[in-house]
């Protein structure tokens, strides 16, 4: 196929995000263009955009108000924005931004090809925002495009049916659908052909897979399936919701070897009042019933959760509730933001907004007790063999890294027989403040 041209796709946000980005890379490369080394010399340019923050969504106010001058210097360039900020501004984007050529909305992806065409033939400006019925219309093949020969993401599920007080994803990618065992079977059988030994499958409340299919499916059962599949070593998954966890999957975890013993369980609060306003749809007792459950059954289970500080009416109270939970459950690792109004969310009209200062303070005290948490739990594993997955080179040279089963990244020396791939033991000789330090066993 003659060269098109070369295109840049510019990721803000999650691991959706990413993996949308990689269809898009594949999609764009099937149709004739390569990679561009820079966004400037790019011919077709995708901003592809997250709404889960308002600093993520400036960032791309920014970015495109950048490429203006890029347009001016070769008129031809096609640029695109994608993703959820896309979604929610539809044809307010083409008004504002009159050098955008195109609006991809989050069910559109795999339309990116024809839609370019079109442009370059008409030099059309599109909205394609509409959201389809057919989930399986949303996925292509498994991309190729992966950044990992190792590893993949697969997206199971797409959008959410759970609508919390605070977030546009319900709005920006739908509601709740599953995609058929068959066809992940499929696609995850087509990754192991081709040498890909890890897999994280992805959805916005993966414990909810299958509800919405007409042969009613369970997310453990899809575990299982999938662990059957010769090639895949191991497999990951995210993110889960609290409500939605139950004891199948924690005996999936446990007795499926495939299953890293890993799970990201976003708590957003310790606070009842808050986690009630927030409708999360759990109280901290369930939770705490449920991690307690969880690390019976699997005791060297990593759990990871995100916090969300400073939101709509968090007293004082409310805030000391979320330190003390998380000295309780001694999560691995955290990721916390302070709380950000997002338009069109009922958290956006609720009173009592908590003052900038007050969640900046706030978060800094959650980084320095989990920070100090976090280092305790590598501090521990001193001395214990964890095995790891050779993913890549490490912090040194002759080094390489990878991650236990427990999603802990480590770097450990080459001992020269070392390729991409290889299931390792490692000694873990120190635990640092975000990674590990490993011999080979
Ligand atoms: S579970 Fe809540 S926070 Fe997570 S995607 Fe759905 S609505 Fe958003």
């Amino acid at each position: 196929m003659p060269v098109k041209g070369t295109f840049f796709v510019e990721t803000y946000g999650c691991q959706m995000n990413e993996h949308d980005s990689q269809k898009m890379c594949e999609l764009l490369q099937k149709q004739g263009f390569s990679k561009a080394g820079a966004i400037e010399q790019a011919d077709v340019i995708v901003i592809n955009t997250c709404a889960i923050r308002e600093k993520a969504e400036h960032k791309v106010y920014s970015s495109l108000g950048s490429l203006r001058s890029a347009k001016i210097e070769k008129p031809q360039t096609v640029i695109v924005v994608a993703g959820c900020v896309a979604q929610q501004k539809k044809h307010e984007f083409l008004r504002k931004f009159r050098h955008l050529d195109l609006v991809l909305g989050t069910h559109q992806i795999s339309q990116l090809p024809s839609l370019v065409s079109r442009i370059l033939e008409k030099r059309e400006r599109i909205a394609a925002v509409e959201f389809v019925d057919n989930i399986e219309s949303l996925h292509m093949s498994a991309p190729n495009y992966s950044s990992s020969p190792i590893c993949s993401y697969v997206t199971i599920m797409q959008g959410c049916s759970n609508f919390c007080s605070y977030c546009v994803v319900p709005y920006t990618r739908g509601k709740e659908s599953s995609r058929s065992l068959e066809e992940i079977q499929e696609e995850v059988s087509g990754l192991a052909t081709k040498g890909i030994r890890e897999i994280t499958l992805l959805g916005q409340n993966v414990n909810a897979y299958g509800k919405d299919l007409y042969n009613f499916r369970r997310f453990d059962d899809l575990l299982q399936r999938l662990s059957s599949i010769g090639g895949i070593e191991r497999i990951r998954f995210t993110t889960s919701h609290p409500k939605d966890f139950d004891s199948a999957l924690v005996e999936a975890i446990a007795s499926i070897d495939k299953v890293c013993e890993h799970i990201h369980l976003p708590l957003q609060s310790g606070s009842d009042k808050v986690l009630k306003d927030m409708k999360r749809g759990y109280c901290l007792n369930d939770y705490f019933e449920k991690i307690e459950l969880l690390r019976t059954k699997v005791p060297k289970c990593a759990v990871t959760s995100d916090i969300i500080v400073g939101f709509p009416g968090e007293s004082e109270e409310d805030f000391e509730d979320t330190l003390n939970a998380l000295q309780k459950i001694r999560f691995d690792q955290i990721f916390s933001f302070k709380y950000s109004s997002r338009p069109g969310t009922i958290a956006q009209g609720m009173p009592d907004q908590i003052p900038e200062e007050t969640k900046r303070e706030r978060l800094a005290k959650v980084h320095a007790l989990q920070d100090s948490i976090t280092e305790a739990w590598h501090r521990d594993m001193e001395g214990s063999i964890q095995q790891a997955l050779v993913e890549g080179s490490g912090r040194l040279p002759d080094q390489f890294h990878g991650r236990t089963r427990t999603n802990k990244i480590v770097n450990f020396d080459d001992n020269g027989s070392l390729s991409l791939g290889d299931l390792v033991n490692v000694r873990v000789t120190k635990g640092l403040k975000h990674s590990l330090l490993g011999s080979i066993v």
